[in-house]
């Protein structure tokens, strides 16, 4: 019997044209789901459905893609949300709590019926699947968006110093 071995060589091509905006390159798992919708997302974020809610498991789940300064609205979930970040550095804030810096590999857990927000970093991109338990307590309810003060500056976190010490 004779084998065929095909062998597909991809050339990627070289682009030298420098952006005006550097960001930093993220490789994500998945690829852009569908655009969030702008009245509870500041900036693009992008979501791909993975684990459709039903009677059996009460739980809803997907990914969603942050681009670098997208973030979602302050909002809460009835019984808590799990967050597995698959890529890049974001932040999540608690209400009342500092900004917390969520890395690739990082596990969050938003409490119950608390305030909160998720996002990118300001200079990287941001994936995280999220999980939604007992859904049939209801999944999200969604309050204002966090605005630039709050992003940058409410928590007295020197974001500067800290993407100086990760580069
Ligand atoms: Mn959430």
């Amino acid at each position: 019997m004779i084998g065929i071995i095909a062998i597909t060589a991809i050339a990627f091509g070289c682009n030298n044209q420098k952006k005006e905006v550097v960001e930093k390159e993220v490789a994500h798992v998945f690829e852009k789901g569908n655009l969030a919708p702008s009245k509870f997302f500041t900036g693009n974020a992008y979501v791909t459905g993975l684990i459709d809610n039903d009677s059996v498991f009460t739980t809803a789940g997907g990914e969603v893609f942050f681009e670098a300064g997208a973030r979602s609205n302050w909002h809460l979930h009835p019984s808590g949300q799990i967050l597995i970040v698959t890529a890049g550095v974001g932040y999540h804030q608690i209400i009342g709590q500092p900004i917390e810096i969520i890395n690739k590999g990082d596990v969050v857990k938003c409490p119950p019926d608390t305030l909160h927000w998720h996002g990118a970093s300001k200079d990287a991109s941001m994936s995280h699947i999220y999980l939604v338990p007992n859904t049939e307590h209801g999944i999200v309810e969604w309050e204002d968006a966090v605005t630039e003060e709050e992003y940058l500056s409410a928590n007295k976190v020197d974001f500067d110093e800290y993407h100086k010490e990760k580069q």
